[in-house]
């Protein structure tokens, strides 16, 4: 069930239903119990796999969240009132859990539409139930936290979501990177809470922000674990780059919509998070002035500027 990832951090691999993927969650061995990073989503699949580990005697001294997005908190609030156990988010994490509170589907879809996407359906957005608990306690950049028996600064690092955080120990060389870099893909950069700002700039200044460490292993929110962050920091600015010069010049001769270009690249059967990242790359284009959006019949388009 566990796989060893150094000596003391276990990797516990929790999937979503239907074979949809699945999420990484770490327990880091303490003398108190194991501290849990990240949860799963709220389905009964993952709630099965955790009541199997702690049947086997595994006591979880609590549960620290790398983001809040809907894999990796969503068993948060399970494990604070069934398994009796704190939770511990960043400042900025609950910033968003309570902006995710109060976000409907109407209010997400609306930004969709804006730019000419179809609208999401009830349920494919996680329940607005696992935003909806008091964490125990709070983190941010300035603490380092306790995670198993040693300290870990806390790295800041937002862009794929907000409120993402590292957590890095320098002598064990040790990261948890949440999914700030991944192994096999580029983390996905969208608007998820419903509202609208500049991620991609975020995150590219979030990239140099680790570039700089040099941990032994990585350990990524999903997929396999990372032994030279800076290369794959460096591959991640590669690819966003080239993504970037792909929509401009796909935009050099007329006005597109985002579900233009999305279907241009990606076909007809794209998933949102292909259209997520189209609109936060136009978003970056027209912050740094290469291209300009234009409202065409109620449709938001995009223009690019002559350099
Ligand atoms: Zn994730």
């Amino acid at each position: 069930m566990f796989t060893k990832m150094t000596d003391d951090i276990y990797k516990l691999v929790v999937q979503f239903p239907f074979g949809m993927g699945n999420v990484n969650s770490y327990l880091i061995e303490g003398t108190n119990g194991y501290t849990v990073i990240d949860t799963g989503t709220n389905q009964q699949e993952a709630i099965d796999i955790w009541e199997e580990v702690l049947k086997s005697g595994i006591k979880v001294e609590k549960v620290v969240l790398t983001h809040t997005h809907e894999d990796h908190i969503g068993l948060a609030r399970w494990f604070q009132e069934v398994v009796g156990v704190p939770v511990i988010v960043s400042k900025e994490g609950l910033e968003v859990m309570e902006r995710r509170r109060n976000l409907s589907l109407e209010q997400f879809n609306q930004l969709i539409k804006k730019y000419g996407g179809d609208e999401l359906s009830k349920g494919s957005r996680g329940e607005i139930s696992i935003f909806d608990f008091t964490p125990d306690e709070l983190f941010e950049e300035t603490q380092p936290i306790k995670l198993g028996d040693y300290l870990y600064e806390t790295i800041w690092t937002p862009g794929h979501a907000e409120d993402q955080y590292c957590f890095y120990n320098q002598e064990k060389g040790t990261m948890i990177v949440g999914d700030h870099v991944l192994k096999e893909v580029s983390p996905v950069i969208g608007l998820w809470s419903g509202v609208e700002f500049n991620p991609l700039k975020d995150y590219f200044s979030s990239l140099d922000k680790v570039e700089n460490y040099l941990p032994k292993i990585s350990l990524p929110g999903h997929g396999e674990p990372i032994f030279d962050l800076q290369q794959r920091v460096v591959e991640i600015r590669e690819k966003h780059q080239y993504r970037l010069e792909q929509i401009y010049h796909m935009v050099e001769n007329e006005p597109k919509t985002v579900t233009q270009v999305c279907e241009e690249i990606y076909g007809e059967n794209y998933q949102i998070s292909a259209f997520m990242a189209i609109i936060t790359r136009f978003i970056y284009l027209e912050d740094i002035g290469h291209v300009e959006r234009r409202v065409m019949e109620g449709e938001i388009n995009f223009l690019a500027i002559e350099k």
